[in-house]
């Protein structure tokens, strides 16, 4: 029996989707480069069809690549040719709500704005939050540790697991579905899962942590002078305002062209950089004053040169739309974002030497930065034209090769997949590398699962 009568043997025929059968979708994650289709697309609809899917494909010693909501900007879920994609879409429901532990139990298939809505409706938040929110799945916002906008308060997606339930490449099943806070039972199992890109076990559950629903959010746009003004205003409001829940930045270059392509003049002049800062509140009158006393203040003491609040939430979605830059990806087919990790206060020293290094291998380039400042991660986006596969090659050298003269990560949060794979020593060194080999071996022995992502070969 070949592996796929196994599979259609154990699955059913409805289950597992081969040749023109299977949906051009699953050739590419959100990078767009995957290229294959894979041989086959198997969706199990329970962790026992998970189970028995790895099984016969360990004995088979045939590689299988997980697929949740194809979001992933690394490359990690893009299976090559002879492959098998493991799709979790049947895998998807909310299992329970527990108010009084705060937490939610929930298939790793279920795409994370469904799960959000859930907590809502229980008149919870779940902070996971990130742009992909109507397509990415829990299961890859776990297996890519996903970071997002909300990070600042609630912290990466790691933060809020409580628990999880993975199956290991020969099938077996690891149930973990801790619900408490404080739980020192020998070694935490679900941290390697977390992150680690489908390389070490497939998520087919997992318990994620929730809070109380914010009743009101208030948001400020916030015009500044210098990089110096951009870290004062992050420790003032850090200090100041007790529901920080955003503090995003936009460098001039940034902020000017996503403005000018949605047609929007939110300041009189031009401003080096421009700062969204949010508030979770209880919606009181009182909290709306503070708000605009701690902008005040920021304005008087010269921090800041001129603040807009949102007077409604469609004001606010303004501010949002031209940090979420998608004009820019619109206008710039072909946008490079790379996604950066270092310490707070050099950010924009980074920023300038790494304009500098790439203006000098392409002169036209369109290079501007953003980013989740409060997280030290900061985005970079460049832009040329005609680029090809060796140009972007070329952009990743360039850029990670800074990256590691500063000591900072090559991946804030879309993960290694296969983009990053081999510039993963800029950002670990040796012994760690040998470590994440032994556990790779120890767990997937017959190396089947998602062969050649995050490990450099
Ligand atoms: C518009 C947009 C905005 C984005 N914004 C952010 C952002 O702010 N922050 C951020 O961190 N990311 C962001 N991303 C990247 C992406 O959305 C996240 O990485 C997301 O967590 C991926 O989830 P997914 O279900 O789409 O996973 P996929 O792309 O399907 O897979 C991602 C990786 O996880 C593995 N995988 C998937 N499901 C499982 C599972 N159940 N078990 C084991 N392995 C699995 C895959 O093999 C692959 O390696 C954004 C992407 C887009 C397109």
């Amino acid at each position: 029996m070949t592996v796929l009568d196994d599979l259609i043997d154990a699955l059913g025929p409805d289950a597992v989707l081969v040749g023109v059968a299977i949906g051009e979708r699953h050739r590419s994650n959100a990078s767009t480069t995957g290229r294959a289709l894979p041989l086959a697309v198997v969706y199990p609809s329970s962790t026992q069809q998970v189970s028995r899917i790895l099984a016969i494909c360990d004995r088979h010693r045939q590689p299988i690549v997980p697929q949740g909501g194809l979001t992933g900007l690394a490359g990690g879920a893009n299976a090559a040719g002879g492959e098998i994609a493991l799709s979790l879409e049947r895998l998807s429901g909310i299992e329970e709500i527990d108010a009084d532990a705060g937490t939610m139990t929930v298939l790793a298939g279920t795409p994370l704005e469904i799960a959000q809505r859930a907590a809502e409706e229980a008149g919870l938040l779940l902070p996971i939050d990130l742009g992909a929110r109507g397509s990415c799945q829990i299961g890859g916002n776990l297996s890519t540790n996903a970071g997002g906008i909300r990070v600042i308060r609630h912290g990466v997606t790691r933060d809020n697991v409580l628990g999880l339930e993975a199956v290991l490449a020969d099938g077996t099943v690891l149930t973990s579905l801790n619900k408490m806070m404080k739980n020192n039972t020998g070694y935490d199992l679900r941290q390697f899962f977390i992150g680690s890109e489908g390389t070490l076990g497939i998520i087919t559950r997992a318990v994620l942590r929730l809070r109380p629903l914010p009743a009101a959010r208030l948001t400020a746009l916030c015009a500044l002078e210098t990089y110096s003004d951009v870290v004062a205003l992050l420790k003032f409001a850090q200090r100041e305002l007790s529901g920080l829940s955003a503090f995003e930045a936009m460098w001039e270059n940034y902020f000017r062209f996503n403005a000018e392509a949605l047609r929007l003049t939110l300041f009189e002049r031009a401003t080096p950089f421009a700062v969204i800062v949010e508030q979770d509140v209880g919606g009181t009158a009182e909290d709306k004053d503070r708000f605009e006393a701690f902008l005040g203040k920021a304005v008087e003491d010269g921090i800041v040169t001129d603040a807009l609040i949102a007077q409604s939430e469609k004001e606010a979605r303004t501010f949002w739309s031209v940090r979420e830059g998608h004009a820019m990806d619109q206008r710039l087919p072909g946008l490079v974002n790379l996604d950066i990790s270092l310490p707070i206060g050099r950010l924009d020293d980074f920023a300038r030497d790494c304009e500098a290094a790439l203006r000098a291998r392409f002169s036209n380039a369109h290079v501007s930065f953003f980013g989740h400042v409060g997280d030290s991660n900061l985005h970079v986006a460049v832009w040329i034209q005609n680029r090809g596969e060796h140009e972007l090659h070329e952009i990743d050298t360039i850029a990670y090769d800074l990256v590691r003269k500063y000591n900072g990560s090559i991946s804030a949060e879309h993960g290694i997949g296969t983009l990053k794979r081999d510039f993963l020593d800029h950002s670990r060194n040796e012994a760690e590398l040998a470590v994440m080999r032994r556990i790779k071996r120890a767990v997937d022995p017959n190396g089947i699962l998602n062969p050649g992502k995050v490990l450099p070969v």
